[in-house]
């Protein structure tokens, strides 16, 4: 594991690659190649058989994702990382790793609408079963835990909700039980470091906050380096019985003088092997560029979303306003645990005049864009209740925090006085409807 003592702000552009060792370019080079020459025949087996580490195939690593990698794990804290196509496939490939059929994981019932089909659907029908418990009570995790659990799973800063996830309760839990907790960090990069609280594992889509421009799908896997895998074998055959897929290794075994990256490895050489589901270089590059200002972007979004949660709950066509700065008691005592440096760039809020006001609210808005999407530099908006939740029943809606008036923010790094004036703007279109009506 490498220790980086250097603030997040500067790790962004320097860790994990200096220039480039052949042309002494300083932008990281997009290697867009499919494969790799060996030096000789022992090379080769060599690589294969995991006594070097080195490029065999872009399926399984780029030097390009090779720096993202780097550069993420060392702002994390964590040992490893792994790159893949989306934050859908880091999902689903943190479980994967380590459940199989007849294994099952807890999750909090907060999280994003993807990660809920995933795991009620598409891993119910590969035989891993999904609990679902109410993260208010980190308790309810050991509840419902028996032999066969493999993981816990949740979300930093969930959305719609915005509750922030009692990371440090839940995994003390799972550290006592020998549960490791992954944590889906895609809404609090840089204000949260998921590892300093005791989460196990981070998953991240970097198509929004790391990306930041909205440009390319990607997600990530990361290791924290500190769950003892050995010393919960029993719990963890897929990390510590030989691997009939890979000449019988033994992951927690055959990567000892690596440091503590059997879990990543085992992704890498295995799941990302088999699957194929991996980021190409290019978009590796683009995620690279956005690290560079994330630390930046974060401040700015924080910044403007608690003055936008401001302006809000002053407002008289806003009944709420839900957004961490604004909380008290438990949740507040959350969020200033576990956040740092500002309470993320996501805002909700709800319109006075119900759907119809919602709507109107979208369709009045000029500077805001209305998009399924989070973490771009550009403020975006959404009304849940006509879009994304349209399809759930009034009482799912309900649950899943959503209410007919119900809006999400996603506030950019525009100037604040242009994301207040338009917001202004749509809430008096908002508003004179709800008057008429
Ligand atoms: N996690 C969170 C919190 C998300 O908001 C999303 C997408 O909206 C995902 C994961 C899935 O990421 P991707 O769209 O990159 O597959």
């Amino acid at each position: 594991m490498t220790v980086d003592s250097r603030h997040a702000q500067t790790q962004v552009l320097h860790a994990g690659f200096r220039v480039d060792p052949t042309t002494n370019a300083v932008a990281v080079p997009i290697y867009q190649t499919a494969c790799y020459a060996f030096e000789d025949t022992g090379h080769a087996s060599r690589l294969f058989g995991l006594e070097e580490l080195g490029n065999i195939y872009s399926r399984i690593q780029n030097p390009t994702s090779d720096v993202l990698e780097q550069r993420v794990a060392i702002l994390e804290g964590g040992a490893a990382a792994l790159t893949v196509s989306s934050g859908q496939a880091a999902t689903a490939m943190a479980i994967q790793n380590i459940a199989r059929a007849g294994d099952n994981i807890v999750s909090s019932t907060d999280i994003y609408g993807g990660t809920w089909n995933l795991f009620a659907n598409t891993f119910t029908d590969m035989g891993i079963e999904v609990r679902f418990v109410d993260p208010v009570d980190p308790e309810n995790f050991r509840r419902v835990t028996d032999d066969r659990t493999r993981a816990y799973y949740a979300e930093t800063l969930p959305n719609p909700k915005l509750q922030v996830f009692p990371i440090q309760a839940v995994s003390a839990i799972g550290e006592e039980i020998g549960v490791p907790l992954i944590v889906d960090n895609t809404a609090a990069p840089v204000i949260c470091r998921p590892f300093d609280h005791g989460a196990h594992i981070i998953v991240y889509s970097t198509t929004k906050y790391i990306g930041g421009h909205g440009t390319s799908i990607g997600g990530m896997i990361v290791d924290g380096g500190r769950f003892d895998w050995e010393g919960n074998a029993g719990r963890f055959p897929a990390l510590n019985q030989p691997d009939p897929s890979y000449h019988g290794a033994i992951w927690t075994q055959a990567t000892r003088e690596m440091g503590p990256v059997a879990y990543i490895v085992k992704a890498r050489c295995t799941l990302l092997r088999d699957l194929g589901c991996s980021l190409s270089p290019f978009n590796a590059f683009q995620f690279i560029q956005g690290l560079e200002t994330l630390p930046l972007r974060m401040r700015e979004h924080c910044r403007n979303a608690e003055a936008v949660a401001a302006f809000l709950d002053a407002h008289p066509e806003v009944s709420s306003v839900t957004h961490p700065s604004l909380q008290t008691g438990d949740e507040r005592l959350r969020a200033d645990t576990h956040l740092k440096g500002g309470y993320g760039g996501l805002v909700g809020f709800e319109l006075k005049g119900g759907i119809e006001a919602g709507q109107r609210f979208i369709d009045g808005l000029n500077l805001l864009l209305h998009v399924a999407n989070i973490g771009d530099a550009r403020s975006l908006a959404i009304h849940p209740a006509s879009t994304t939740h349209s399809q759930l029943s009034p009482q799912e809606q309900k649950r899943a925090g959503v209410t007919p008036g119900y809006v999400r923010l996603s506030v950019g790094i525009e100037h604040i006085d242009d994301i207040l004036a338009d917001l202004d703007h749509a809430l008096i279109a908002a508003g004179s409807y709800s008057a008429a009506a």
